[in-house]
């Protein structure tokens, strides 16, 4: 299976490190949208968030936490997006579940506005419906 973050975890492909550790891997990402824009990633690979088991989604998420106040402090943001891109549909590229942190500036010029829709007459409880019936406990 050909995976460029794989890769970068096995040491065959070049990548600017921030931290490791046992279950977590995380480096710049190469065309950032600030720099400074980080990936945070499980070193096993799982296709996207639904497929990482618990253990290791709680493992990713307290590095990505720490990685996101180092990048606030060290670069001294106004604040940050975490963000992660499941399904083609979603904008996502590289098939191996990853957070994206976003270092974000009151002077950039980055805007994630999509037009909003509106809900219906009922159309709001029946999404609701649909979902909540859908959740495991
Ligand atoms: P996504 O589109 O959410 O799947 O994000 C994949 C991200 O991986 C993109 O932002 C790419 O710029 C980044 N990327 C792809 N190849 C590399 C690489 N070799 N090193 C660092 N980042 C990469
Ligand atoms: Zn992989």
């Amino acid at each position: 299976m050909d995976c460029i973050f794989c890769d970068i975890i096995e040491g065959k492909s070049e990548a600017e490190i921030i931290y490791e550790d046992e279950r977590v891997i995380s480096f710049l990402d190469i065309r950032p949208v600030n720099y400074g824009h980080t990936l945070v990633i499980t070193k096993n690979h799982y296709e996207n968030f639904l497929s990482v088991p618990v253990k290791e989604l709680n493992a990713v998420i307290k590095a990505a936490r720490k990685i996101a106040e180092a990048i606030s402090i060290s670069l001294k943001t106004d604040g940050f997006n975490i963000v992660a891109n499941n399904g083609t549909a979603a904008g996502q590229s590289v098939f191996h579940f990853h957070f994206h942190i976003i270092p974000r500036y009151n002077t950039d010029k980055f805007h994630f506005r999509p037009e909003l829709k509106n809900y219906s007459n009922g159309s709001m409880k029946e999404f609701a419906d649909k979902i909540r019936t859908a959740v495991k406990k």
